[in-house]
């Protein structure tokens, strides 16, 4: 073998700067070697404390680099293609888990997993076969299953993703727009009239400012108040102190979810927290 011909590892390099060609490469074994988890984090009902469900969050932790954050192998995946392959094995595992947490801690058909998918996985012309048979091999319900979609998505391919999120909520599952409340409001308060969803999350970004800048605050406000016109749910990601919590409760919010309550998860340590607290109701008093 040639010195050109030789295959490239660069293994000191940190994985941020890697060429996609390697990273994905690393990326597919690591799909093929189950190097990749998933992280949960609970959504929480700000009046009783109550859990409604739980964000997954994938994580990869490399033989060799260490964990890997999704802020640098999830935009590769996006580039690359190989997001599709990732979401099926989310969806199928966090359906999995789903089942695994309920024999540990109940059975309750209300709770969710919220998975997040990419623009790749909509524009996938198998995306609602797959989802339909993941579901239906199963036995969660669709409404336990929320599809969290950035609003960035939907502005790229709108016309597909309207009709492929139209048949996704008439079979019953939720959707959220991820992200909300960054950019341009007069291209993000549309899209609660244009597309089926029934949640927004707001960005940790806005909530994070709003107990500091006042502008942030007016805008959480406008935003609850046009989405209980709709009847659409608001999810406040990013609530990292109490005060936060407290404010977006009485400011109308239904749910909230961040550090405040707990970091996102693996499954072991999930279960373990929600054997000792039923509720998060202690930090909401
Ligand atoms: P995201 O969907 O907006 O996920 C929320 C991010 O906020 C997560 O980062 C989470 O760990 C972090 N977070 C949670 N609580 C707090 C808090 O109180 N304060 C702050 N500042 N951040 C908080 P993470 O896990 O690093 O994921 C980053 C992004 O990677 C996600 O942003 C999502 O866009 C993407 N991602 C992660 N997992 C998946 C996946 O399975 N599929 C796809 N398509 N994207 C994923
Ligand atoms: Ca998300
Ligand atoms: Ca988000």
């Amino acid at each position: 073998m040639t010195s050109e011909q030789k295959p490239i590892e660069l293994p000191d390099t940190p994985a941020d700067q890697l060429p996609d060609e390697i990273l994905a490469k690393e990326f597919q074994a690591a799909m093929d070697e189950h190097q990749l988890s998933l992280y949960y984090q609970p959504i929480v009902h700000l009046k009783s404390g109550l859990v409604a469900g739980f964000e997954t969050l994938m994580r990869w932790n490399h033989p060799n680099r260490g964990f890997i954050s999704p802020a640098v192998f999830i935009p590769m995946a996006e580039r690359t293609g190989l997001i599709v392959e990732a979401s099926r094995w989310a969806l199928k595992e966090a359906i999995r888990a789903l089942k695994r947490l309920e024999s540990h801690v109940g059975h309750n058909e209300h709770i969710y997993m919220s998975v997040n998918f990419s623009p790749n996985d909509l524009a996938d012309e198998s995306f609602l076969d797959e989802m339909y048979n993941v579901i239906s091999a199963s036995d969660v319900r669709p409404t336990q299953v929320q599809l969290e979609i950035t609003g960035d998505l939907l502005r790229g391919q709108r016309e597909n993703s309207k009709t492929i999120l139209g048949i996704c909520q008439k079979t019953g599952l939720k959707i959220a727009i991820d992200d909300y409340g960054l950019g341009d409001p007069n291209v993000f308060f549309k899209y609660m009239d244009d597309f089926p969803i029934s949640a927004v999350k707001i960005d940790h970004l806005v909530t994070c400012d709003m107990l500091k800048i006042p502008e942030a605050k007016e805008l959480i406000m406008a935003i609850i108040s046009e989405a209980k016109k709709r009847d659409i749910t608001i999810i406040a990601e990013g609530v990292e102190q109490k005060e936060e919590a407290l404010l977006l409760r009485e400011l109308g919010c239904k749910y909230g979810q961040g550090y405040y309550f707990t970091k996102p998860l693996p499954e072991r340590e999930l279960t373990t927290l929600l054997l000792q607290i039923s509720a998060f109701n202690e930090h909401l008093k």
